[in-house]
Formats: structure tokens, C-alpha cells, sequence
């Protein structure tokens, strides 16, 4: 066990030469001072000699009870976390030795919250620390006697657990966590309903791991659950380590293919719900990669790109290559799709200046697209950023809206030029009652809202039939039009301008 030195630390040998030193320095020097020399100097000072003795072993006393108490005071600070009182990770490390030693079963839960970032930037750290605080207290309660708790820092926790059975009851207790924090807790006039996502590990008699691997393998498990939609437990699989080291690769591999120019964008026309021009593009990105490997859809290495911070080159590289495909597109509006990682990089809005001072497209042409999920992430710096990009004439709009949970709060403070319904939703609308009515209501909110309308994903009549009466005013989808080559954009946009030209000479005549 790690034992910190105290400062007053005395070696054995140290305790026995201090008293025969002060000793000898005490009663020699006296006698010495009066004239007596050798044994009688001693015999002589013998009252003196005891009280020395006496005064030292009491200054010892003290020191040393003192000492310990610190000692132990240090040592309890360090495997105790301040915040919450639970012990810490150095704790959890030699819990899970001492357990792996005298136990047939260990298990490990890793708990992370899942809003505790939104709730620090809504209310402050104050607020913050207090619901950590509380969250160590629901751990506590539900584990009771069973399981040991930890706090491991940030919003991050642990349970463990060592019997035969231990897997099983701890999985029954993090359920039961779940439920609590699914469900607000009240911090004063504040309701809460933080959420976590966990992981679990165990390790058996007849294989055993470190401690180390068992925390890893937990979190492991816990970025699972949190990637699997949050509020969930997850079983560490091997599987996982295989897929990270695939994640791995396809991030090796967008990397070179960025350099190799394997990247390219098709674009997807947007058409008027009225009168079906093509009235903007959505720049969509697409991997070349070649016959001999596994073609990947976006929505398999954006993800990757995204978690590696290769999103922000590769973001770049689309907004600059796409504004000069557009350059060539008449007054039609050009939408790019940008990622949570970009929108929290303070780099974006001077690399989108810069690709706007550069290429002279004008910015009132260009909209980018965002996510709930990427302003929900950092909405404060999310908020900056967009008033930045507002700055210059771009708007934003919010993609996949339907899928999340927008409140009318959440859409009046970005102020979204433009909404654009998930596809989900609109197929939704042509089969169930429900969701009909909530896609009328939400086209309704956007218009009182003054925002514009893209219904996405329309690939029957019946769905633009329905979306049309709802009141969007732009439709895309597979009914009109698929994503395309630039080249073909050109042919399209060629085409509509020869029609309008022969209407106007029709109506002209
Ligand atoms: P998204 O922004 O929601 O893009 C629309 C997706 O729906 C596109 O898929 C498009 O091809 C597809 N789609 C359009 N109309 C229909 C339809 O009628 N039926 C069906 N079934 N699908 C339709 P894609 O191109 O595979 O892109 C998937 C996602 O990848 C995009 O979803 C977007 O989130 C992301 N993405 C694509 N390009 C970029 C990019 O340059 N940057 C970033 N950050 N994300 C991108
Ligand atoms: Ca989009
Ligand atoms: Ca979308």
C-alpha cells in the first residue's frame, strides 16, 4: 500500500543516536564545565541525564502521534475523492486486487453521465458539483452493501463487486441506477434528469486481468452504451476491441485517401414544392476507394472522421471544393453539411471566411447544415460559432429535425433559417395518425417561427402530396431527384434554364 513519508520520519537508528547524543552533550559538557571528568561527570549529572531522557521520549510521544495522525490523514485524502467522499480510482485499483485474490467472481461497472456537460453549461459549475455530489449519493444508496462505489473523477463513477454471482447482481444494480438518474432528481428548485451509460467487465478465477485491463475493458463497454443511444448497460465483448481496431484502420485509411484524392461529392437537388425547380443542392460526400476494398457509405467513416478530428480537413476540403462546383450554378443555393467536431473547432469560422474571401462565392448562396445532437453537445460555444458564420451572410439550417427533441425554446435561441424534416418523419406521416399530426404541427411551429421548410427523404407522390398541403416549400428526395455528379448538376441546371428561357419567349410571343 502506498504510504506517504512524514516530514518528522526518524529511522530506528535515528531514535536510539538523538537521546545518547543530547545525552553526552548534556551531562559531558556540564561536567566538564564544573571540572569533573569521566565516570564521576556522569554519576554526577544522573538527575539531569533522567530529565533529558524523559523530556525526549515525551517530545517523541507527540511527534509520533501527531505523525501518524497525519499520515493516516494523507492517506485517507488520497484514496477518498473530496466532492463526493467515495473512494477514488487508486482506491478501485486495489480493491479490485484485493477482491481478484480472495474471490471467484469480479465485476466492474463504469458509469458515466450522460447530459452532466449541458447541466455545467446551463447552470454553472456550482450547480455542476452539487448534482455530482448527489449522483454519488443515489450510487451509494443503490449499492447499499453489496457493491463498493468509487467516484473516478469528472462525471465518471464505478461500482464493484466480488462473489459468484457478482456479474448478475451488479447488472441488477445498475439497472436500478438507471432508473433513478433516468428520472429528475431535485437539486433546490432545479429538476434533473442526468442519465448515464455503463459498462461492465467482470474477471473469473480461471482468468484473471489486471486491474487495468478490467477498467479499460469497462470503458470500453460504457463508449458502447453511450454510442448505442445512452441509458444503457453494456457487457464488455471481444468483438469491441475488433471493431476499434477496424475504426482504427478506416482512419488510417481516410487519412491516406485524403492525400490520394479519393474523396469526392455528388450533390442531391432540392426542388420548389410548388413548381419542382431545382432550387438548391446539398453537397453530399462520397469514398472512392477503389474495387479492391469494401466500399463505405458516409455513414460509416463520417463517424470515424468525426471521433478522429479528421472531419475538420475533410469538412475543409468539402466547403472549399463544393463552393466551386456551385460557383457555376447561377443564383441556385448550395447547403453543406457540417459535423459537431467542426462546429466546436474555433479554426472553422476563419477557414470558412477564408474559402469565401478566396473563391468570392457569395455567402448569402450558402447554407450549412447542423444537427440538434451537435449544438446540444456545447451549446454555448455552438451558439458563438453560428453568430460568427451569421456574420457573414451564411445561414444555418437544422438537419434531421424529428428525430430528436427540439423544444420551441431550443429552435428560438439558434434562430435556424431553415428546418429540414427527417426522412423517418415523413414516412412516418403517410402510414401513422400520430406522427401525421406531428409533422403538420411541426411545419406549423417553423412557419410561426419564420423559418423555411425542406422535407426530406420524399420518395412517393403521396408523401409530396402530404407535405406540400402541410406547407413545406422545399422537397428532396428520390421522387425527384438522386445525389448526382457536378457534371450532371450542370446538365440539370442547363436544362431548367433553357425551359425558363423558352417560357419567357413563349410568354414574351
Ligand atoms: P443527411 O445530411 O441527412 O443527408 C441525406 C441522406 O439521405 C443522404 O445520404 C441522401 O443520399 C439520403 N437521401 C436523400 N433522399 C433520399 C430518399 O428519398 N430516400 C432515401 N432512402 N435516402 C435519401 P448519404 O449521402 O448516404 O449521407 C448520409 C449522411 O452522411 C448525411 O445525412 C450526413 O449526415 C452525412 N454526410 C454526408 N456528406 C457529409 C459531409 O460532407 N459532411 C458531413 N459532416 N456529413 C456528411
Ligand atoms: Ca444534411
Ligand atoms: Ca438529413
Amino acid at each position: 500500500m502506498f504510504t506517504p513519508k512524514h516530514p518528522l520520519h526518524l529511522t530506528p537508528v535515528g531514535l536510539v543516536l538523538i537521546p545518547i547524543l543530547v545525552a553526552s552533550v548534556l551531562t559531558g559538557g556540564l561536567g566538564f564545565a564544573i571540572g569533573l571528568s569521566g565516570r564521576w561527570a556522569v554519576v554526577s549529572q544522573a538527575p539531569l541525564l533522567i530529565t533529558a531522557i524523559l523530556i525526549y521520549a515525551a517530545t517523541l510521544f507527540f511527534l509520533g502521534r501527531s505523525g501518524i495522525a497525519t499520515i493516516r490523514g494523507l492517506e485517507h485524502r488520497a484514496h477518498i475523492d473530496p466532492l463526493t467522499g467515495l473512494p477514488n480510482r487508486h482506491a478501485l485499483h486495489e480493491d479490485i486486487q484485493f477482491l481478484a485474490r480472495g474471490e471467484d467472481e469480479v465485476a466492474l461497472a463504469m458509469i458515466d453521465l450522460d447530459s452532466f456537460k449541458q447541466v455545467n453549461d446551463h447552470y454553472g459549475h456550482g450547480v455542476g458539483d452539487q448534482l455530482i455530489a448527489l449522483c454519488g449519493e443515489v450510487l451509494r444508496e443503490v449499492c447499499g452493501k453489496e457493491a463498493r462505489c468509487y467516484r473516478l473523477g469528472g462525471d465518471e463513477f464505478a461500482a464493484v463487486m466480488g462473489g459468484k454471482v457478482a456479474g448478475t447482481i451488479l447488472e441488477g444494480i445498475c439497472r436500478a441506477l438507471l432508473d433513478k438518474l433516468g428520472t429528475p432528481l431535485t437539486l433546490g428548485p432545479r429538476h434533473i434528469a442526468v442519465g448515464a451509460s455503463i459498462g461492465l467487465a467482470r474477471s473469473t478465477a480461471d482468468s484473471r486481468i489486471p486491474s487495468s485491463e478490467m477498467l479499460r475493458r469497462a470503458d470500453v463497454a460504457m463508449d458502447m452504451s453511450k454510442r448505442g443511444g445512452k441509458m444503457r448497460c453494456t457487457w464488455f465483448n471481444e468483438s469491441f476491441d475488433r471493431r476499434r481496431e477496424r475504426v482504427r484502420e478506416i482512419e488510417d485509411e481516410i487519412r491516406t485517401g485524403i492525400a490520394a484524392g479519393e474523396f469526392h461529392l455528388a450533390y442531391q437537388p432540392l426542388v420548389d414544392a410548388q413548381d419542382k425547380r431545382i432550387v438548391a443542392v446539398e453537397a453530399l460526400l462520397r469514398w472512392n476507394r477503389g474495387p479492391d476494398r469494401d466500399p463505405l457509405t458516409p455513414n460509416i467513416f463520417i463517424p470515424v472522421a468525426e471521433d478522429s478530428g479528421l472531419i475538420n480537413p475533410l469538412g475543409v476540403w468539402v466547403l472549399r471544393q463544393a463552393v466551386c462546383d456551385a460557383g457555376r450554378w447561377g443564383d441556385i443555393t448550395l447547403s453543406v453539411n457540417i459535423s459537431a467536431a467542426q462546429l466546436r473547432n474555433a479554426e472553422f469560422p476563419i477557414k470558412l471566411g477564408e474559402v469565401l474571401e478566396e473563391t468570392g462565392f457569395p455567402p448569402h448562396r450558402l447554407e450549412l447544415e447542423v444537427t440538434e445532437t451537435c449544438l446540444v453537445l456545447d451549446p454555448v460555444v455552438a451558439e458563438r460559432t453560428l453568430d460568427v458564420i451569421r456574420s457573414f451572410g451564411v445561414r444555418i439550417v437544422l438537419d434531421d429535425f424529428g428525430t430528436g427533441y427540439a423544444s420551441i425554446g431550443f429552435l428560438r435561441r439558434f434562430r435556424f433559417e431553415k428546418l429540414k424534416l427527417d426522412r423517418s418523419l415523413v414516412e412516418l406521416a403517410g402510414v401513422d395518425d400520430g406522427s401525421r399530426a406531428m409533422m403538420i404541427s411541426s411545419i406549423a411551429l417553423a412557419r410561426a417561427l419564420d423559418m423555411g421548410v425542406t422535407a426530406e427523404g420524399v420518395e412517393t407522390e403521396e408523401q409530396a402530396e402530404l407535405v406540400r398541403l402541410a406547407g413545406a416549400d422545399q422537397i428532396q428526395g428520390w421522387l425527384y431527384h438522386r445525389a448526382v455528379p457536378a457534371t450532371e448538376i450542370d446538365r440539370l441546371i442547363a436544362r431548367q434554364n433553357d425551359t425558363d428561357a423558352k417560357a419567357k419567349d413563349g410568354k414574351a410571343a
